[in-house]
């Protein structure tokens, strides 16, 4: 599997730095795994390169990969889209439905309810190339973010779980700290000298 990275970005400041991973996945070792979505069809990617007989064919909505626990975003088809898609804009319009992540993340105080909100920023995004060899070299490409951050939590991995029969967009942070809870709270704690129960938790 090739790994390079590039970085991309920066310009006015406005968007921070982010890196782009690239993989590369040959169809001809691990078979029915990338299922790809073209004009509201969904088949194998394998299917796709059968029926191709011009560049053009190979032309796509989406694609996604079907072993994957938990699952990632959908594969977009240039990287421009997948920025736009994980941030709810310009989604695709293929009859299938759009997840997206947003340009912020909300975080709940586990005592009291309070929300509040920070910015997401993306710092990986994955390029994958799907391909076989036989009987000719072809190939799809697609880009997803696999990789985000706040300032409160530091990194963490987009994901989608299916909650109720709906598919919900969440991010698994690295950071082992999985409660929160607001400053008042966190104030209240330690003015009732239980100031030891902050460790389980991150403050905002
Ligand atoms: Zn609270």
């Amino acid at each position: 599997m090739g790994f390079f990275k590039k970085i991309f970005g920066g310009g006015g400041g406005a968007e921070p730095q982010f890196e782009v991973v690239e993989n590369r996945l040959c169809t001809d070792l691990t078979r029915y795994q990338v299922r790809v979505r073209k004009h509201g069809q969904e088949m194998y990617v394998e299917e796709l390169f059968q029926a191709a007989t011009k560049t053009k064919d190979l032309q796509f909505g989406r694609f996604f990969l079907l072993n994957e626990n938990p699952f990632n975003p959908h594969f977009a088809p240039s990287l421009e889209e997948a920025i736009d898609w994980f941030k709810g804009r310009h989604l695709p319009k293929d009859g299938y439905p759009s997840i997206f992540w947003g340009k912020e993340v909300s975080f709940q105080c586990s005592i009291c309810h309070k929300e509040a909100t920070a910015p997401l920023f993306i710092t990986k995004v994955e390029q994958l190339s799907v391909y076989t060899n036989v009987p000719m070299l072809m190939e799809i490409v697609g880009w997803r973010v696999i990789e985000v951050a706040s300032d409160l939590m530091g990194p963490g991995m987009p994901c989608k779980i299916l909650d109720m029969f709906k598919t919900k967009p969440i991010i698994k942070w690295f950071n082992p700290k999985s409660k929160f809870i607001c400053l008042g709270c966190a104030h209240r704690l330690t003015g009732m000298g239980r100031q030891a129960e902050l460790e389980d938790y991150v403050i905002f």
